[in-house]
């Protein structure tokens, strides 16, 4: 797309918005009136439009479903109390969804076009945007290939779209990982660091048996030996030793979130010492066991921090101090979010004003 992008409007006939019940907002389960869609055919980018959210004309024999040749991205719009549309970080996701297209063999997508339509679209249903403390819209873009070949190749034609769901005070209660040293999430050398579907696929089966011995998430180790440690979930992690924040350094087996270079930023604008680096399983039982392991949280769009009060490793669980007790971790969440409903001035430039 080479001049300004331009949307063809089509709205819904009735709004679902007064039907729609705000006091009960599952995550992910509720989206708003409108879409935006985007079609690649012909190496172009054409077609950019907002139509009525509903089903998807897609070929059976779309690579997307076979192959799993599809990306996607999270983004979170808050209201804040002067009743502005802030979102958080945007063109990071626009910059990772096309290091991630690179990575799975997909054209990128121009700026101006991930921009826009999502402007537009937040613009068009934005009564939806839900208010108050812990409320906001979760913004989902993704691209998958609309090819009607079941070779394998790289594709040609592809699909674009953005769809919002807004959802309600989303508070992580504390929660109990394990960590994994049987399953692997992502491989040097594989698809990790792209935020692409097959990776997610692949996770839910060892995540459910960890889930069915009583923890509520796994903590990745590496594929090769499953003795350092990498993500959460579907969160980067941290953790506060001897009063220094620690994460694993990024690479190709680790999602670089946004989320955890906001954390780091911040923490290293308030003169704390932060390290990335490689953390073996081993370090953090040892500090586990010697009460040094501080705090310990995932980082990531949907929750912003999610605190861990339990650590399971063979067969052996490990407590964490009571979470009252923790310093760093509640003072990074309330500073984000006081940046992201607009309580607090936004020095790193972080908001995305629509
Ligand atoms: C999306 C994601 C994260 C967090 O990224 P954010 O940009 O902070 O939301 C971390 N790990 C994985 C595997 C993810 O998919």
């Amino acid at each position: 797309m080479t001049e300004t992008v331009k949307i063809d409007i089509e709205r819904v006939l009735e709004s679902r918005l007064p039907k729609t019940n705000f006091d009960q907002l599952p995550f992910g389960k509720v989206y708003t009136d409108h879409m935006f869609v985007a079609d690649y055919r012909d190496r172009e980018w054409k077609n950019a439009r907002i139509i009525p959210y509903g089903y998807l004309p897609v070929s059976p024999a779309s690579p997307a479903i076979h192959y799993g040749q599809s990306i996607f991205e999270g983004i979170k719009a808050h209201k804040s109390p002067k009743g502005e549309i802030l979102i958080f970080r945007p063109h990071d996701n626009h910059k990772r969804l096309n290091i991630s297209g690179e990575r799975m063999c997909m054209p990128p997508v121009p700026e101006d076009l991930f921009m826009e339509g999502m402007r537009e679209l937040i613009e068009l249903d934005r009564a939806w945007i839900p208010s108050g403390e812990g409320a906001s819209l979760y913004i989902r873009p993704f691209l998958f290939s609309a090819d009607e070949y079941i070779g394998i190749r790289p594709s040609e034609a592809f699909t674009f779209m953005i769809i919002l769901s807004p959802s309600g005070a989303y508070y992580s209660d504390p929660v109990k990982v394990k960590i994994e040293t049987h399953f692997t999430r992502a491989v040097a050398g594989g698809t990790g660091y792209a935020k692409a579907g097959g990776n997610y696929g692949g996770a839910i089966y060892p995540a459910k048996l960890a889930q069915d011995q009583g923890y509520h998430q796994l903590i990745w180790t590496d594929g090769r030996e499953h003795k350092y440690i990498e993500e959460s979930g579907t969160m980067n992690v941290m953790f506060v030793v001897n009063g220094k924040l620690i994460t694993p350094a990024l690479s190709d087996s680790i999602l670089a979130g946004i989320t955890r270079d906001s954390v780091l930023q911040l923490v290293r604008s308030w003169n704390l010492e932060v390290e990335e680096r490689k953390i073996s399983v081993e370090e953090i039982v040892t500090g586990l066991k010697a009460g040094t392991v501080q705090e310990a949280f995932g980082v990531g769009t949907a929750a912003t921090i999610a605190p861990i009060v339990l650590i399971g490793h063979e067969d052996k669980n490990y407590h964490l101090p009571p979470v009252e007790e923790w310093g760093l971790a509640p003072r990074i969440l309330q500073e984000l979010n006081d940046i992201k409903y607009g309580l607090k001035a936004d020095p790193l430039g972080w908001i995305y004003k629509l």
